[in-house]
């Protein structure tokens, strides 16, 4: 066994910023793909090329209960070239949108065919969809929108695959729902809102404090009275609670366990918090859940040259999903700001705007000539000119 090489051994040596591409003819789910292949992945997320058949026969064994499992999200057989998108510096709130996702087919099918895929795929799959038909003729290798050469792989079976890379729902979800988690910390955080605090946050008297989260949006949050009563709904024998706030191809998920207690290592942490005090609790939890995705989807620092010949700092994300998680760092660091419309409720990037934006320009002017409207309707109505 030896690690795949990076795909981006060599980096351009002109400035390059972070683009992602996205296939001109759109993605699909494909239920019958399962993962396979060369660069098959492993249970801790490392990408490996198996040379040893024993070895290739434990780990499928093992894939079997734990996963990656189908349907697979791939780019459809008809895709004739990519279209970049500047993700840093033309979608900023990109990161709250993947938060609003929802997470079923029909939600991340969407996402994906506006944005791209998450990574350069959690593992190959092998699919009749990309089978190649013996005899078959033509251009065999073609280039993916990271270079990737497809090639046709053979021994595995009798068949003849290509090599593509796909992800599945259950990784999607699973993202989408660590996004939407941090979001909603995040957003109650910076509104000091204590209503969502508390159905998150709980103490144990002046011992111990805790969290615990679930993947309902914010409405169905809020029919919990508190962190408690949602905790005791996490038991196996309570999930009948959940499943009405939940789509139907969505399983419930939950998070929880102690943030910091007088008994533990983390002592220094727990002295630093006030009992009942639902803030600095939330916002270590913030902290870690941030961290543990910057850990895993990595941006690097690389140096780009100005206009002036200087060299600058930049740092270059690897996929879409370690943008996402660094445009939430800027905000969390205070480079980034974002606000709500108040008028519309979308994310707006509101960095270089005065400290009481509000709502979008646009917005405001749809709602002055809508009013205007509405005053000139009831102006007829009430002079009766149209009577
Ligand atoms: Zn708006």
């Amino acid at each position: 066994m030896f690690e795949e090489h990076p795909k981006y051994e060599y980096l351009d040596i002109q400035q390059t910023f972070f683009v992602w591409y996205r296939s001109d003819k759109g993605y699909y789910w494909d239920e019958e793909a399962k993962p396979g292949g060369q660069f098959d992945i492993t249970l801790d997320g490392t990408k490996l090329m198996l040379t040893d058949e024993r070895e290739r026969q434990i780990r499928l064994e093992k894939k079997h209960v734990y996963g990656p499992f189908s349907p697979f999200l791939l780019e459809v057989p008809e895709t004739t070239g990519y279209y970049p998108l500047n993700v840093l510096e033309e979608e900023p709130t990109l990161f709250l949108k993947f938060a609003e996702v929802t997470p079923t087919r029909k939600g991340i099918l969407e996402f994906a065919n506006n944005y791209g895929m998450l990574t350069y795929g959690e593992t190959q799959v092998l699919t009749p969809k990309y089978r190649i038909e013996s005899g078959q003729k033509g251009s065999l290798r073609t280039r993916g929108a990271f270079g990737i050469t497809k090639v046709i792989e053979e021994g595995l079976t009798a068949d003849n695959y290509a090599i593509v890379f796909g992800e599945s729902l259950r990784f999607w979800q699973n993202e989408i729902r660590d996004m939407a988690w941090a979001v909603l910390v995040w957003e109650a955080l910076k509104d000091k809102n204590t209503d969502i605090l508390k159905r998150i946050i709980y103490w144990k008297g002046e011992e111990a404090v805790g969290y615990v989260l679930v993947n309902i949006n914010k409405e169905a949050l809020l029919q919990f009275y508190n962190a408690e009563e949602v905790l005791r709904a996490t038991r196996p024998d309570n999930w009948n609670n959940f499943k009405a706030y939940l789509p139907e191809e969505v399983t419930l998920s939950t998070s929880s366990g102690w943030l910091a207690t007088k008994w533990t290592s983390r002592r220094e942490l727990f002295s630093r918090f006030k009992p009942g005090d639902l803030l600095l609790p939330a916002q270590y939890l913030l902290q870690s859940s941030i961290n543990k995705k910057l850990k895993k989807y990595i941006t690097k620092p690389r140096l780009l040259l100005d206009d002036k010949n200087n060299l600058q700092p930049y740092l270059m994300p690897e996929n879409l999903l370690s943008a996402m998680w660094y445009q939430f760092y800027l905000t969390v660091i205070g480079e980034k700001k974002y606000k709500r419309c108040s008028i519309c409720g979308l994310w707006a990037d509101v960095t270089d705007k005065r400290s009481n934006w509000s709502k979008h320009p646009e917005c405001a002017n749809r709602a002055r000539v809508k009013k205007c409207r509405e005053r000139q309707k009831s102006e007829v109505l009430t002079n009766g000119w149209l009577g």
